[in-house]
């Protein structure tokens, strides 16, 4: 009985050993597998000048044996490929194996080179010892054997893996260093429909970002805004693109709130061909981003740019229009809404819970900021000593709010560290160039008051105590500490709450649990059928990105329910390692600052304090990205490619071989010079290994 594999030989490395085995091999009649790390065969040989001892050319010697080698009829070359497991003994083997996604189909690349001109990512060439640079989509030299592309991946940037909503930040700064910036808004656009706003006032991305590590993060929210801004200077407009599976005429779907979270719901429900219609209980849309967030960080003119480019693309935004007794679910149901997406935010303001609460001159937070634009928040503050008591977004902007409204002094009063502010550095140190005080560790005991008026804060000493579930240190009272501030308003900042009376008044059935409308965290359904609920008013991550996210799947749940799909399948959410930081040496270049007015001049009004980069300036602070994933996913390669030859969802193949004999020419240890600082490699340009020599001859 024959021996599985008898006829065949596996050849471990591609270098010249390994080729001329494989060629010898395959001459005599046997089968060859020649399994090869890198993308190419060709090892150290293909690197080198000249040959020994002859001077030839290595190249003009090297390349009709890689020509052979890749068109010989008995050799399967396994490129981009290792050997996990070998069993067995001499005369049958069995090997496994892994053969790495290349991410570029070897049986559809022509080799033309295309996609690497729109390719944003430049690496060191290893090829030639890092002198010269190569795209994240390569092929290592002209005469590469498979003669075919690809593409360089270390798993995901952080900063893309950060997002909520799932936008691909990596992608859009390469693009914006490429200095295609409309082409990084796309990228942007394809899950945040609402750019310029989350470039004003969104960077979870950049808490992520491992520039960190080397000197300080990437501005991505600032580069975000760039391209956006771009886009609004040059009068592009931005047409709605169908998502897959587009069928127009669909369903009428009904949106209640036009915070961040219904607006995207809204506008993907739109790309998938449905009618929504936002229902806004106020005057004009926006929820938190027009009620809540000042100007002098979102002005309502970015805002009213941003809703009319999703109002062109034919979202319907009803405002005046509140939910409640009046409209509510049946009513809904009778005026033909096929399904419901709740997302009226979390409005009602946590109480302190202290004496002296119901004192004039007490304000909750969101209820003053709601105030700025009709002049009650003024009126309010005016000449005042102001203490807002917090330490989130609603604290700092309240505060920052009151010093442009004229307040004589205002502090922001918090129980925890400054470490422990939910609020960004920026925005706390911008309060305090502002002229804001920050007393820290300070918990508000009563509000004493007269004629009804309030007149102090006393507040007890902290300090922080053991871990909570969040891992916060807790803030305990100092036993008999105090502090006291005359101060004539209070502005309690402590979180928001869903206002359950005008929902429930409208929803009956609807299951609410500890403020928050009941859902399954994955689709979003609530207990009602046919009716979702999600941002703010479920607890969604208190960002403004969080909503966004809440609103694609709130969409893409309408859409499965609808058409009568599974409501699960292929949503959990998969675990995503993250980058990690670059080993090679990065050397430090200073993180460019955004433009902004100065403090002195910016408490003046309520005008927007950033600026926002020059052309220069976001190309140049782009440029300070690590690429972390390598490839950055912008996807510009599979547009340019006409063979449809890429593919980025690829997979890592295993293949299992029966051999009969195997053949080891892995070569030796590739000498890493990178330790030898002393001797100046790393230090001076001009110390090279003979190697990179060679690749300079
Ligand atoms: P909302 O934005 O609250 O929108 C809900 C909408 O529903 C509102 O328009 C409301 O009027 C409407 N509505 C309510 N009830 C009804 C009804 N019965 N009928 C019809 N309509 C109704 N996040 C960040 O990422 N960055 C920041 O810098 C930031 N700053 C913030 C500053 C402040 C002061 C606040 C309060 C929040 C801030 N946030 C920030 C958080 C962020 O704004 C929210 O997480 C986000 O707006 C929630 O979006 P949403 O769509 O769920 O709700």
């Amino acid at each position: 009985m024959a021996v599985p594999g008898s006829g065949s030989a596996l050849v471990i490395g591609g270098g010249i050993g390994g080729i001329q085995a494989s060629l010898d091999l395959a001459a005599a009649g046997y089968k060859v597998y020649l399994v090869e790390k890198s993308p190419t065969i060709g090892g150290t040989m293909a690197q080198i000048d000249k040959t020994f001892p002859t001077n030839d050319c290595s190249m003009c010697i090297m390349s009709p044996k890689l020509v052979d080698c890749a068109r010989h009829l008995n050799i399967k070359l396994l490129t981009c490929s290792e050997v996990e497991a070998l069993n067995g003994r001499m005369g049958n083997f069995r090997v496994r194996v892994r053969k790495h996604a290349r991410y570029v189909d070897e049986e559809k690349c022509t080799g033309c080179g295309e996609c690497v001109q729109d390719c944003p990512v430049v690496r060191d060439n290893e090829f030639d010892g890092g002198l010269s640079k190569r795209k994240a989509i390569y092929r290592p030299f002209p005469q590469a054997a498979p003669n075919v592309f690809s593409i360089e991946k270390n798993g995901v940037s952080p900063c893309t893996a950060a997002c909520p909503a799932g936008c691909n930040a990596h992608a859009y700064v390469a693009l914006i260093r490429n200095g295609e910036f409309a082409e990084a808004l796309k990228v942007i656009r394809e899950r945040i429909p609402i750019p310029a706003i989350c470039g004003r006032v969104c960077g979870l991305c950049e808490e992520a970002c491992n520039r960190a590590c080397v000197d300080e993060a990437i501005q991505i929210r600032a580069l975000k805004r760039f391209a956006a801004d771009y886009e609004l200077a040059a009068g592009l407009e931005a047409p709605l693109e169908p998502l897959a599976g587009a069928e127009p005429g669909r369903e009428k779907i009904a949106v209640i709130g036009s915070g961040p979270a219904g607006i995207t719901a809204a506008y993907d429900l739109a790309r998938l061909g449905y009618q929504p219609v936002v229902l806004e209980a106020r005057p004009r849309a926006g929820g938190v981003l027009r009620y809540g967030i000042p100007e002098y960080r979102l002005p309502d003119e970015v805002l009213d740019h941003e809703l009319e480019i999703l109002q062109k693309s034919g979202l319907v935004i009803r405002t005046n229009t509140p939910l409640g007794a009046q409209l509510g679910y049946h009513e809904l149901r009778d005026q033909g809404f096929a399904a419901v997406f709740l997302a009226t935010g979390a409005s009602s303001s946590h109480a302190l819970r202290i004496t002296g609460e119901e004192l004039e001159g007490v304000v909750p937070g969101l209820e003053f900021l709601r105030a700025l634009p009709g002049g009650g928040a003024a009126r309010a503050v005016r000449g005042k000593v102001v203490a807002v008591i917090g330490g989130g977004n609603t604290a700092v902007d309240a505060v920052r709010s009151s010093l442009r409204l004229g307040a004589r002094r205002a502090m922001i009063v918090y129980r925890r560290s400054r470490a422990q502010m939910p609020v960004s550095r920026e925005e706390l140190e911008a309060a305090e160039a502002e002229g804001a005080e920050i007393h820290f560790l300070l918990g508000p005991a009563r509000i004493d008051g007269h004629e009804g008026r309030v007149r102090r804060l006393v507040c007890r000493q902290m300090r922080l105590g053991p871990p909570e579930a969040d891992g916060r240190r807790r803030p305990v009272p100092v036993e008999g500490k105090s502090s006291a501030f005359d101060v004539d308003v209070v502005i309690p900042a402590l979180g928001q709450a869903l206002e359950t009376a005008t929902l429930q008044a409208a929803f009956s059935d609807l299951e609410v649990h500890k403020d928050l409308i009941k859902v399954d965290p994955l689709t979003l359904e609530t207990n009602l059928k046919g009716v979702f609920a999600g941002g703010d008013a479920v607890g969604s991550g208190g960002y403004v990105v969080h909503a966004v996210a809440h609103g694609h799947a709130a969409a893409e749940s309408i859409h499965r329910y609808l058409r009568g799909r599974d409501m699960r399948a292929g949503r959990q959410q998969q675990e995503v390692a993250a980058a990690p930081p670059p080993s090679r040496f990065v050397s430090r270049r200073a993180r460019i600052m955004v433009p902004a007015v100065g403090p002195e001049e910016r408490v003046a009004s309520f005008r927007e304090v950033e600026t926002g980069f020059t052309t220069e300036q976001a190309v140049a602070e782009a440029g300070r990205c690590l690429d972390c994933g390598v490839c950055s996913g912008c996807r510009r390669c599979v547009t340019a490619c006409k063979a449809e030859a890429i593919d980025h969802d690829m997979q890592d193949e295993i293949r299992e071989l029966d051999v009969g004999a195997i053949v080891v020419a892995a070569g030796c240890r590739t000498f890493d010079p990178s330790s030898l600082t002393r001797m100046g490699y790393g230090r001076y340009a001009d110390v090279i290994t003979s190697l990179q020599f060679e690749r300079l001859l």
